[in-house]
């Protein structure tokens, strides 16, 4: 389960991003095709920080859907059904342009 790594990974920033203040929200943006499940993600955020400071804390994950663009005629679209195919030109020469993110958007943290 590579999402307690993951987990890890968001504590070690938020940890130096907050400098000890008490953190509130943890605004993630995860991409559809990074294949980490958001539910798994929010369930080891409780698990691994139920001891720490973090433990009242909520991680809040937003999953951004994937989408290609086709790069001879510039459409883009969503990436549905994980097909790489031009939906107006059936062309192959696509590239993906949303779907890959892992981005800690915001932090809510306390008032000093
Ligand atoms: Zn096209």
């Amino acid at each position: 389960m590579h999402e307690l790594s993951i987990c890890r990974s968001i504590v070690d920033i938020v940890d130096r991003h907050a400098a000890g203040r008490e953190v509130r929200i943890v605004h993630l943006q995860v991409g559809a095709l990074r294949q980490i499940v958001p539910d798994t993600l929010v369930y080891c955020w409780a698990l691994m920080n139920a001891d720490t400071p973090l433990a009242s804390s909520e991680l809040r994950v937003e999953s951004i859907p994937g989408a290609i663009r086709c790069r001879p005629c510039d459409r883009r679209q969503s990436l549905a059904e994980s097909v790489l195919i031009c939906g107006n030109c059936g062309g192959q020469d696509v590239e993906i342009v949303a779907g890959e993110e892992f981005l800690i958007t915001t932090l809510d943290l306390a008032e000093a």
